[in-house]
């Protein structure tokens, strides 16, 4: 308890005389959003005691705004977020806005595609193509973006399949169609409901096409949904700043509450699922390089990571505060939680005590109690992985809560797979017990998508050379403790520059796809194969003397030199195979086996050399 209240009037105690700017992307007209934002920044301003100037900016604007470094603290929507993000001037998100409708709680949003009710020629998405589209801006997350992301899962394309009529505001499309100036309108979710409760349109004067639901989301929608608009500040700001504005922003309770608007803000989504949706409709940052590179997400990555670790902290404290009042804030706290993308649960170190709505959701439980009467704790779902990177119920003969909290210092991860989806969660965990009582809140945070992107070669799904290295050097490790054996199959396609010259890249980058799919395939569970460079392949088999590698190999090189590779024809690899002698480095089995397959493209290729 004395932690809690030290924190927080830690939290408190610093104070700045600076003047802080606040910048929230124009996605309506000024005055509405200015009408939404203005409480809030005077709510920080006040809790920080420092004078907060809001500024209303078109994407543009605010992009520039960003870049000359005059935005301090910034709220946008999550496609424009990532884009801001891409020179390095703001943080990770350090909140999710939160909004509610009839009660529920949510920090998703999606987009609703529209036509007037008397249009009988219009059912499906499909019947989308050439017609008039009238939408906010194709910079509208929910206004276009994720419109076009489904309309181009059913081939319907975007910008050419149809007619576009940019008009600004969400209002103006709904005005249009009604108008009969355009067929088919594309709004944000909530923006149908808001109009309605402002008599300004009647639910029967649409229709909504392709109607989804998710469960714990109350507005109609017609696409998949994504998180809330983000909340970032000012890489440069003092890091005890940043955590201020943070706990403001958690604290913020707007006083008038309208259905649709701001309900408050959560600990922040995990905003690679937008990045995904960037970089399939070739949207900013992604629009003209589709590659990133690996240095490029491990800096986003430790950048988010290093500023959710930090906030959780902060977050923790504040909802043990508000969970510790009796009235409203009690309740506001468990809707935060439960508003919250990321699963949590309070535990007192034995067993499960409580779980919000996206844990449940996560596990496949509709309530808690029904959990309860198969499971005493999550920690039933964690599994092993390829190497000892992944939390297990105890630890060093301490549950995982303890063993978490006893070391500050690791990235703690759990690995969960259910209904037969896998997924990785980094956990952050907090003490918020009361006195004699030992509680912690435990926060999970999907990284399955980034971990993915950092393990894999795009082209061939295969392991990428960053990831081999981790797994060589714990293979190597386990073999040297229990003194198993441990062999390595080093292969190259020959002449495979001649491939690419005469049929072409593309082709080339299908002959390595298929080469990739046949040898994982041939392959047991335990082996590992990534994709060194190039044409260059690994393979990793633990438990496996010479003799069976030099087997696996010859098996493959056969394989390979039968199978037909469309519209290329015959290809062939050459081999070099080899084993872990005792005390070997990692660099020097591999340059041997890297001499081995030389000696093979010396001996005339296709074929396995052995040493
Ligand atoms: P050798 O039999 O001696 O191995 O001859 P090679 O032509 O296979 O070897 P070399 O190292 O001269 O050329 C390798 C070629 O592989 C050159 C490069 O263009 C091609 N390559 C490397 N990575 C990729 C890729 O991702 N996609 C495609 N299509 N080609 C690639
Ligand atoms: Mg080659
Ligand atoms: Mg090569």
């Amino acid at each position: 308890m004395v932690r809690i209240v030290g924190i927080l009037v830690l939290v408190a105690s610093f104070s700045i005389a600076q003047t802080l700017t606040f910048g929230v992307l124009e996605y309506k007209g000024k005055e509405k959003v200015r009408k939404q934002y203005q409480p809030l920044a005077d709510y920080i301003a006040a809790q920080l005691h420092t004078k907060v100037t809001l500024e209303i900016l078109s994407s543009e604007e605010l992009e520039r705004q960003v870049r000359l470094k005059k935005i301090d603290i910034v709220a946008t929507n999550p496609t424009h977020f990532i884009s801001l993000r891409k020179h390095g001037e703001l943080t990770g998100a350090i909140a999710t806005e939160v909004k509610s409708y009839n009660g529920i709680m949510t920090s998703y949003l999606g987009g609703v595609i529209f036509t007037r009710s008397d249009r009988s020629d219009i059912r499906t998405l499909s019947d989308i193509r050439f017609r008039t589209i009238a939408f906010p801006g194709k910079k509208f997350l929910g206004g276009y973006q994720v419109q076009n992301y489904e309309l181009s899962k059913v081939g319907v394309h975007l910008p050419e399949d149809a007619v576009l009529l940019p008009v600004k505001t969400h209002g103006a499309v709904v005005e249009r169609v009604l108008a009969k100036k355009a067929d088919i309108g594309f709004v944000r979710t909530g923006t149908i409901e808001e109009l309605i409760l402002e008599h300004k349109l009647k639910r029967s004067d649409i229709s909504i096409l392709n109607e989804q639901k998710f469960s714990n989301f109350p507005w109609m929608v017609s696409t998949n949904i994504y998180p809330e608009w983000a909340v970032a500040t000012r890489i440069d700001l003092n890091d005890s700043l940043i955590k201020e504005i943070a706990a403001a922003i958690y604290t913020y309770v707007p006083k008038n509450k309208e259905e649709g608007r701001i309900e408050g803000f959560t600990i922040p989504a995990d905003y690679t699922v937008v990045d995904e949706l960037a970089r399939e409709l070739h949207i900013p940052p992604y629009e003209n390089a589709p590659d990133v590179t690996l240095h490029d997400i491990w800096e986003q990555y430790n950048n988010t990571i290093y500023i959710s670790f930090s906030l959780s902290a902060v977050f923790f404290v504040l909802i043990a505060w508000l969970y510790r009042r009796n009235s409203y804030e009690k309740v506001y706290a468990r809707s935060i939680l439960d508003a919250s993308p990321n699963p949590t649960v309070v535990t007192n170190g034995e067993f499960l005590i409580s779980a919000n709505k996206a844990m449940l959701t996560f596990l496949g439980y509709a309530t808690l109690e029904a959990f309860k009467q198969e499971h005493r704790c999550v920690c039933d779902f964690f599994e092993e992985g390829d190497m000892d990177e992944y939390l297990q119920p105890k630890m060093d003969d301490k549950t995982w809560i303890n063993y978490i909290l006893a070391h500050p210092e690791y990235e703690h991860k759990a690995k969960m797979t259910i209904e037969g989806k896998t997924t990785i969660f980094k956990i952050d965990v907090s003490e918020v017990g009361e006195t004699n009582q030992f509680r912690a809140i435990a926060v999970f945070t999907d990284i399955s998508l980034l971990l993915n992107q950092l393990r894999t070669d795009p082209l061939t799904h295969l392991y990428n050379r960053l990831h081999f290295d981790l797994l060589f050097e714990h293979a190597m490790h386990i073999a040297n403790r229990d003194h198993s054996s441990l062999s390595v199959i080093f292969f190259d396609i020959d002449h495979f520059k001649q491939v690419n010259d005469i049929f072409g890249h593309l082709a080339g980058d299908e002959v390595l796809r298929q080469i990739a799919k046949l040898v994982k395939g041939m392959l047991r569970q335990s082996d590992i194969v990534a994709r060194w460079g190039g044409e260059e392949f690994i393979i990793l088999l633990p438990n496996t003397g010479v003799t069976s590698a030099t087997q696996v190999a010859e098996n493959l090189r056969m394989r390979i030199e039968q199978e037909y590779f469309h519209g290329v024809g015959k290809i062939t690899c050459s081999f070099g195979v080899t084993t872990l002698h005792e005390k070997e480095s990692a660099d020097s089995i591999l340059s041997r086996v890297d001499e081995l397959l030389y000696n093979a493209k010396g001996k005339g290729r296709n074929q396995t050399v052995v040493g």
